[in-house]
Parts: structure tokens; C-alpha cells; sequence
């Protein structure tokens, strides 16, 4: 009785459009409203039916080293180069031979090993108080000067942007000179490290944070949006795209990779490519204020407003790899 059922699931299921081509199975710590229009989207252009597991990118990480061979997750998709450096490194990503991504990706936004590729990047900033603040730093290397002495607030040193900043540092200048950075900027701190990006922006309007570093789209988010202690008195806050004159402002991405055990690579391949879309471009652009990777797609207007930069071309995995000794010199110079 009961197998008669079950191939009369099979059946129907077989019958379906949806089901023609297959399925793909996305483990996802992303979790904004429109990645639900990129899903819908996807399923109607391709017949191929998303299933999605959303969580937090360590629990996603760990459900797939526990799943081992018997995988089901075909592709992961996360926030911040750190993350999908630790995927990959566990060997929890497989390379994605896609022509596509090789076409429309610049090198130094997907791994050298092919096995993952930025969707999207963020920038991060410097904010700062236009009334109180006369001379704001221009570089990153600026906060650590004793001028900022009491002026600065960041967010805790383990958060990833955090690791991923100091990451680049090492990369371009070596380990010692990330200490010292690290030390200066933390003497120069305004109160013990707290709460999420937006909280540096709040800290601004609210006084007590002359300084602050953030990425762009929690700024952006606040023209867009009402956000409280921080849309009312957003003309306060002073914009820096860093290190113009040198080495480039930091970007960091989300991205995407082909699970390692996936049991249906040619669809986690196929959905990857389609992230490339113009289209999906847009949508992830608009969703999260993020900076498309595909030349031709626009920002957000909010996003346009604050003007044209240079970026850090150094591969992103490459800070990605440093998390580890980041968070060490963070721990030794005694950074919270
Ligand atoms: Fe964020």
C-alpha cells in the first residue's frame, strides 16, 4: 500500500513541470526578502524547483561536514570571504567549471581554486560626526594615529568584517604591521566594542562615536529606510571611502560555492550562472544594497548616491585566509 503511494508520488512529481528538470538544494545565511524573488525567478526561467535551508552560516557548515558523502546541500551561500575561505578550506566546496563565472567575475572576487564566486561586494567605510570631526581619517591605517585618541567605535574584533579588515591588512603589510594597527586603533577607541554596524552609525548621532567604521549598506539602508537613531540625523554623518590614494577601499563579498558532496551539481551550476544574471544582479543589488559583481548592472540608487571608488584588488581570499591570525593579534593586543 504504502509503495503504491510512494510511486504515485513519483509520479506526479515526474508529470510536474517543476520537478522536469530537477531540484537544487541551497543551504543559505543570507536571509533577506528578496532573495525569495531570486528563488521564484529562477524556478520559473529554469522548471528546476529550489529547496532552501537558511540558517547560520556555522550551523549550515557543520550540517554539511555531518552529511559527508550522503550530502544534500548543493549550493552554500554566505556572507563575508572569511566564511566561504573556512568552507572551502574544510573541503566543503567543489570547483564549479563555470565559463560563465570565469567571463563575468573579475579574478580578485572568486578563489584561485574555482571553488567559490562573489555575488556581491560591500564596502567598508569610514563615518564620522561632520560637526565635531574637522580633519576625518582618510586611510585605515589613519585610525590607529593618536590624533583619533577616544574618537573611534567598531564592532567586536571576532565579528568577520572585523577579522576580514585586519585580514587585508596583514596581506598588503605583513603581520607586525597589523599589530601595531591593531593596538593603535584600539587605544584610540571611543567605548569597548559593541553591537552591529548600525549601532557604530547610531553612536555618531547619539555623540559618542566622533569615528566609525561600517559597511556602506547599513549607511545606505538608512537613506532607504526609516531606521531608528540613525534616517533622522543622517546628514550629521561624514562619509570616507578609504585609502583613495593608495592601496584601494576594502571590499569584502558574498558568495557562492558547489558543495563539495552535492548530488546535483549541473543545477547547483546552472543556479550559480543564473546569479549573474542582469537580472538577478539587480535583485540582489536592490535587496541588500550591495554592489553588483557584473559590469553593466547598476547599484542602488541609494547606493549611487555616495559616489564612485577605487577598490582593494587584492583577492579577497586572501584576507579570507587570514581570519585565523587576525583574531590573534586582535586576542594579543587585547582588543575586545
Ligand atoms: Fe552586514
Amino acid at each position: 500500500m504504502q509503495r503504491h503511494l510512494l510511486s504515485a508520488i513519483a509520479l506526479i512529481a515526474m508529470a510536474s513541470p517543476a520537478f522536469a528538470q530537477g531540484e537544487v538544494n541551497i543551504y543559505s545565511s543570507r536571509h533577506y526578502d528578496t532573495d525569495d524573488a531570486l528563488y521564484s525567478d529562477f524556478e520559473e526561467s529554469t522548471g528546476i524547483t529550489v529547496n532552501r535551508i537558511e540558517d547560520d552560516a556555522n550551523v549550515l557548515m557543520e550540517r554539511m561536514r555531518s552529511e559527508g558523502e550522503l550530502g544534500a546541500a548543493d549550493v552554500f551561500i554566505t556572507v563575508d570571504a572569511a566564511r566561504i575561505a573556512i568552507a572551502d578550506n574544510g573541503g566543503l566546496l567543489q570547483p564549479m567549471g563555470s565559463e560563465v563565472v570565469n567571463e563575468k567575475v573579475p579574478a580578485e572576487l572568486r578563489s584561485a581554486d574555482d571553488n567559490w564566486t562573489a555575488i556581491s561586494t560591500r564596502a567598508r567605510l569610514i563615518f564620522f560626526d561632520k560637526d565635531g570631526v574637522e580633519n576625518p581619517p582618510q586611510t585605515y591605517q589613519d585610525l590607529a594615529d593618536p590624533q583619533y585618541e577616544g574618537m573611534i567605535c567598531t564592532r567586536s574584533s571576532s565579528n568577520t568584517y572585523m577579522l576580514s579588515l585586519l585580514g587585508s591588512i596583514i596581506a598588503h603589510e605583513g603581520e607586525e604591521a597589523a599589530r601595531e594597527w591593531a593596538e593603535g586603533v584600539k587605544n584610540n577607541l571611543a567605548r569597548d566594542p559593541q553591537g552591529g554596524d548600525t549601532d557604530q552609525l547610531r553612536g555618531i548621532i547619539s555623540g559618542e562615536c566622533p569615528i566609525a567604521v561600517a559597511n556602506h549598506y547599513y549607511y545606505a539602508r538608512g537613506l532607504r529606510n526609516e531606521v531608528a537613531g540613525l534616517t533622522e540625523g543622517i546628514d550629521q554623518i561624514g562619509i570616507v571611502f578609504p585609502n583613495q590614494e593608495t592601496t584601494g577601499t576594502h571590499v569584502n563579498i558574498s558568495a557562492a560555492g558547489i558543495a563539495a558532496n552535492a548530488p546535483n551539481v549541473d543545477n547547483a551550476r546552472a543556479f550559480i550562472e543564473y546569479l549573474l544574471t542582469p537580472r538577478a544582479q539587480e535583485l540582489i543589488a536592490n535587496g541588500n544594497d550591495e554592489y553588483p559583481v557584473v559590469e553593466g548592472v547598476e547599484a542602488a540608487p541609494e547606493v549611487l548616491e555616495l559616489g564612485d571608488f577605487k577598490r582593494d584588488e587584492l583577492n579577497v581570499g586572501e584576507f579570507g585566509n587570514f581570519s585565523d591570525e587576525a583574531q590573534r593579534i586582535y586576542n594579543e593586543v587585547g582588543y575586545k
